[in-house]
């Protein structure tokens, strides 16, 4: 499965991740299988060292001094009783000449453990030969090959766990990737096609214009006229486009105590007139005072963004009802109507950004309009909800917290 978007290869990602993380486990379990072996080492020398001293120091005390020379007791109880089958002891004068052997004797350097300490003549103090502990660490090392052989199966199968809980966290980690550069895509596409329609509005209706030989004051009018609307709906979409993506900032510059019921009475003062003309009631019922904490310019956007759909989606003869509630935690701007209402199965997808549902009865709309609404009340700590019922109006209502959202900062 290559996924590809814009460039971007999903599985490329996941796989440079799965190796990064084996790299990691690679070099923290082989760290840890190398100090578990050095440390086991480290403590059998020891135990082996301290063992081959006490051996040393017991071959010592069978040492006789005979003037200068000195001589082995062979009697001596306690070398022999420190002797075990596996541990020797040689004496050697100071020229380095053997004088006396008492049990194994080593001959391979590798597999045996040797300690060697002076012989000091105890009334002299003089350095009189030495004796050499000798031990078979051949049983130890057989301990140490174990443990490697154990440390080695038991690091191949923790990178195989590690390997496939590693898979599974690649996945994870890009998989919202993944869904980001999709909605990233589908959004350039929707946003380029929306700016298409205005655009080649534009560039047909000024060619046409420059073909015409014959100028006509009345037809190059509403020529003029066709280009600047084609205009002004790209400036409306960029502005929106904009609003949009600045609504992930922060508020903190913008922290205004805001006067809900003036805001919502203006902005119904404001389209009185059209709805008058549609032959569509608007009313506002308010508990007052009622304040929220943000931008008023943005909280004024959301009221007439949801009043213009109230307005685009009632037919004449139909009401809207704008109510503003308090309740402990939130105040609610409640914007009824009496419209065509929303089938069921379309109510999750109406705050996408460019959905419509269907775009011949929404003239003029872009489908930015909900997307911005939800956007900015979330922006404000907020958030727009929807009710409705196909042919009987529905009900948005926009919550806002009677805090300031200061969360978000
Ligand atoms: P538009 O610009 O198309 O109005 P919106 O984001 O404002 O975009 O709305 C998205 C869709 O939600 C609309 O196309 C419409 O189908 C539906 N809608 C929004 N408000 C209403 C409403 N008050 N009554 C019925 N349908 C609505």
């Amino acid at each position: 499965m290559w996924a590809t978007d814009g460039g971007f290869r999903t599985v490329e990602l996941e796989r440079r991740l799965l190796r990064s993380y084996l790299i990691v486990f690679t070099a923290a379990f082989c760290i840890a299988a190398a100090a578990v072996h050095f440390a086991f080492v480290n403590i059998l020398d020891r135990q082996i060292t301290a063992q081959l001293e006490d051996l040393a120091r017991a071959g010592i005390r069978s040492v006789l001094f005979v003037g200068n020379t000195i001589r082995i007791d062979e009697t001596e109880i306690s070398n022999r009783s420190l002797l075990t089958q596996d541990q020797g002891l040689q004496w050697f004068d100071t020229r380095g000449r053997l004088i006396a052997e008492q049990g194994l004797s080593a001959n391979d350097s590798q597999n045996f453990g040797s300690v060697t300490m002076p012989i000091r003549n105890p009334r002299t103090g003089k350095r009189s030969g030495t004796v050499r502990a000798t031990q078979w660490t051949g049983p130890e090392h057989a301990y140490i090959d174990a443990l490697d052989i154990g440390l080695l199966v038991g690091t191949l199968l923790a990178l195989l766990g590690s390997g496939a809980g590693g898979l599974v966290l690649a996945r994870r980690a890009v998989r919202p990737l993944e869904r980001s550069f999709r909605t990233l895509r589908e959004f350039t596409a929707d946003a380029s096609h929306e700016l298409r329609s205005p655009l080649a509005a534009i560039t047909t209706t000024a060619e046409a214009a420059l073909r015409d030989a014959y100028r006509d004051p009345e037809h190059d009018r509403m020529r003029f006229e066709n280009i600047a609307d084609g205009a002004r709906q790209m400036s409306r979409l960029t502005g929106d486009l904009l609003l949009l993506a600045g609504a992930d900032r922060s508020l903190e510059r913008e922290l205004f105590v805001v006067d809900l019921v003036a805001t919502v009475a203006a902005a119904i003062e404001r389209n009185r007139s059209r709805f008058d003309a549609a032959g569509i009631t608007l009313g506002l019922t308010a508990e007052e005072p009622a304040t929220a904490y943000g931008n008023p310019d943005q909280i004024a956007r959301i009221v007439t963004n949801l009043l213009e759909n109230a307005f685009r989606y009632t037919p004449s003869g139909g009401s809207v009802t704008v109510e503003i509630r308090k309740e402990p935690a939130q105040t609610l701007i409640a914007v009824s109507d009496t419209g065509i209402g929303i089938p069921s199965e379309h109510l999750e997808r109406i705050f996408d950004r460019f959905w419509r549902a269907d775009p011949v009865r929404s003239p003029g709309g872009s489908g930015l309009g909900l997307a911005i609404a939800r956007a900015l009340a979330r922006r404000h700590g907020g958030d727009v909800t929807v009710t409705s019922r196909y042919g009987v109006g529905s009900t948005f209502v926009v919550a806002f917290p009677v805090r300031p959202p200061l969360s978000r900062f």
